[in-house]
């Protein structure tokens, strides 16, 4: 496995922590969550009511737990989280449910991977607050209902295809987290060397940014590197000569594509002309898993045009062969 983002939980997760915006007015990018949010959170809070069930859809890495975090503190509400794949048995989720206090914030990331049976606990619960349980066995079982504290779900998951239909009809307010524009990350970049202690020229918090695949996890995780190097290096700022230098040992290349995603383009590009390959075929041949390709991978690259998903698979394009230095076959569909 690559060491980026492969496993969400880093080992960098502490300082991850440390440099996560606390306030809605404190994040940066996402401008259509942000401005849909505010307008929601402001009507629940004027309304003393629970906030309507959110989802956060997007690749990993782009702000969707710390989202929920802050949609929490902006209402003022108790925040609890867990995650689909925790979640084993029904009474898990029960226990985690009856626990809730009036307008409480339950965050599940990974919300995709809920076993069926659990799911089925959570549509009465987010559509009446409700719990429908079956006690005993047999004949002798009976369903109990409880009630819950009207509460607001916030689920995440890194693409809507993933959810079944009728769990995600019952999120009121889905919302999408697009990867991050330059500007964005060089704000994140600065706040973030701002809060480290660390000196940026412009051009240095720049050439992080332009090389963090978008993403703000990435951005502040090159950024600590980064800073080891200049620090290393006796440097007094980091400028984009130290950005550079750091981020080419590092394997971030001058377009920003890390070791992985070079793999993937090269091995399209070198073993099967430039596609279309099948997404089993690529997951098998760079023994990587498939969900990693088409959630972490697969995302960014098409975002900036190396690729194209076709019904025959995955199609590479010019820039990705011009990417590579490699020249493009000639032929239909190229
Ligand atoms: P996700 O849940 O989508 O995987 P996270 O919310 O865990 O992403 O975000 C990953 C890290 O990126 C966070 O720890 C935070 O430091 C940083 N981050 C995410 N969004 C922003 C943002 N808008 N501004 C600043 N930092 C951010």
């Amino acid at each position: 496995m690559s060491d980026r983002t492969l496993s969400p939980e880093e080992q960098d997760g502490d300082h991850d922590r440390a440099l996560r915006p606390q306030r809605l007015a404190d994040f940066v990018g996402q401008p259509a969550a942000r401005a849909n949010l505010e307008v929601f959170v402001k009507a629940a809070a004027s309304r003393s009511e629970a906030l309507d069930h959110v989802l956060l859809v997007g690749p990993p890495g782009l702000g969707k737990t710390t989202m929920a975090q802050i949609v929490a503190k902006e209402l003022g509400v108790g925040f609890r989280s867990t995650s689909g794949p925790v979640i084993a048995k029904a009474g898990d989720l029960a226990a985690l449910l009856t626990n809730l206090e009036e307008r409480d914030v339950l965050f599940i990331d990974e919300i995709h991977r809920l076993s069926p049976h659990v799911e089925e606990i959570l549509y009465p619960a987010m559509e009446d607050f409700q719990l429908d349980l079956i006690i005993g066995e047999g004949p002798a079982a009976r369903s109990v209902k409880i009630d819950l504290a009207k509460f607001t779900l916030v689920g995440a998951t890194t693409r809507l295809g993933l959810l079944t239909t009728p769990l995600r009809d019952r999120f009121g307010i889905p919302l999408r987290l697009e990867f991050y524009s330059v500007e964005d990350l060089t704000t994140i970049i600065r706040r973030g060397a701002n809060l480290m202690g660390i000196a940026t020229t412009d051009e240095g918090a720049v050439e992080i940014a332009r090389r963090s695949r978008g993403t703000p996890r990435i951005a502040g995780r090159l950024l600590r590197r980064v800073r080891d190097f200049a620090i290393v290096g006796g440097a007094e700022a980091i400028d984009r000569e130290i950005a550079d230098s750091a981020l080419l040992r590092l394997d971030v290349d001058a377009a920003g594509l890390d070791a992985l995603d070079r793999r993937y383009l090269k091995l399209i590009a070198e073993n099967y002309g430039g596609g279309p390959v099948g997404i089993e075929t690529m997951a098998a041949a760079l023994s990587e898993p498939r969900d990693a390709l088409e959630d972490i991978v697969e995302p960014y690259l098409l975002q900036q045009g190396y690729l194209q998903r076709t019904p025959r698979g995955r199609l590479l394009t010019a820039r990705a062969f011009e990417h590579l230095g490699i020249e493009a076959p000639r032929g239909p569909g190229q």
